[in-house]
């Protein structure tokens, strides 16, 4: 919490005694968001600790799959998104009829197969799905839960889909979609930057491209990076190529360290615009408003049983860990 409260500030955290809300934010908020959030997390936690919120209302920071996750959870609650068009590239790139088309062609063809999908899909695609999967806890549901004689059908993340296949050896039929911030990182820059600090680390979310992975130290998603950033004592340059605002969250909880954003090719500072949606002004109007709010929909119903048995009652998960890939250089 920032030591003076600005206005705005203030207001929220009022509201939030007034209304009785939990605020969950995600990595990829802004810090000044992230600082008044009672719980910050990456989608996995933030869907587990949804399910442990007691207060009437949540409030979501994050993007609109992720706030459909916590109605599902916690049903009781209301729910509130503090912009509803903050949408993901990934859930565009997958829509309900063409996955539910391609699943009738496979079954068509006799094809034995389960679909395994990413959390950062509709509620619709979940409800089609026989996994969800975070990048905290796909490698275990991958190696673990889905029959040997299945074929594995994984959408809509062809980048983390390809990792996966690579890190347990288990042949996919991949979807083509992939995620607008973590498809663009530059190699050209990351390259240089690895020459201009020698020593320095990269550490990449599995959302990237093969050409990015390639050069990571280690690749995992954000929640795993907190743990191994924590790791080195030692003050260490990380290269960070996920969504830059992670670095927030690295620079608080592991400050002996000094992290430097790897840019996209197009914009320097890589940020998700769905995220960026979300402001300090919009989670206050929203708080005052009580909307925009989630109303649960009919496709909830299937896509809840879905979620509840991937993340609520898995055995231990396995966090996605250190490359598979050969270092590139
Ligand atoms: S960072 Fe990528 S995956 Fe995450 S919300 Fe933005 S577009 Fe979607």
């Amino acid at each position: 919490m920032p030591a003076v409260l600005d206005d705005i500030t203030s207001e929220i955290l009022d509201l939030k005694k007034s209304i009785g809300a939990t605020i969950l934010a995600h990595y990829y908020q802004e810090g000044e968001i992230q600082e008044i959030a009672d719980i910050t997390g990456d989608s996995l936690k933030l869907a587990r600790e949804a399910t442990k919120v007691e207060t009437p209302v949540i409030v979501f920071c994050g993007v609109l799959f992720m706030a459909e996750t916590a109605k599902m959870l916690n049903p009781s609650k209301k729910v509130l998104l503090p912009d509803l068009k903050a949408g993901c590239s990934l859930v565009d790139s997958c829509p309900p009829e063409k996955l539910h088309r391609y699943q009738e062609m496979l079954r068509a063809n006799g094809r034995k197969f389960q679909t395994v999908t990413y959390i950062n899909s509709s509620a619709s695609v979940k409800a089609l799905s026989d996994w969800i999967v975070t990048s905290g806890n796909a490698e275990d549901v991958v190696r673990n839960r889905v029959p040997a004689d299945c074929e594995i059908l994984f959408v809509p993340d062809q980048h983390l889909g390809r990792y996966l296949q690579e890190v347990t050896g288990r042949e996919m039929i991949l979807w083509d979609g992939s995620c607008m911030v973590h498809e663009i990182f530059s190699v050209h820059d990351l390259v240089k930057m690895k020459r201009t600090n020698p020593g320095a680390q990269v550490i990449a979310h599995p959302e990237c491209p093969r050409n990015i992975l390639e050069h990571a130290e280690f690749i995992g998603g954000t929640e795993a990076m907190i743990v191994y950033v924590g790791k080195h004592k030692e003050p260490t340059t990380f290269l960070v190529a996920t969504e830059p605002n992670m670095m927030w969250q690295l620079e608080s909880r592991s400050p002996q360290h000094k992290y430097l954003g790897v840019p996209g090719i197009t914009c320097a500072c890589n940020k998700c615009p769905h995220m960026a949606r979300n402001t300090l002004e919009k989670i206050r109007d929203c708080m005052r408003n009580g909307s925009p709010e989630i109303h649960w929909q009919p496709e909830f119903d299937r896509a809840k049983e879905v979620l509840t048995r991937s993340l609520l009652n898995p055995p231990v998960p396995v966090a996605v860990k250190v490359s598979a890939y050969p270092h590139g250089d």
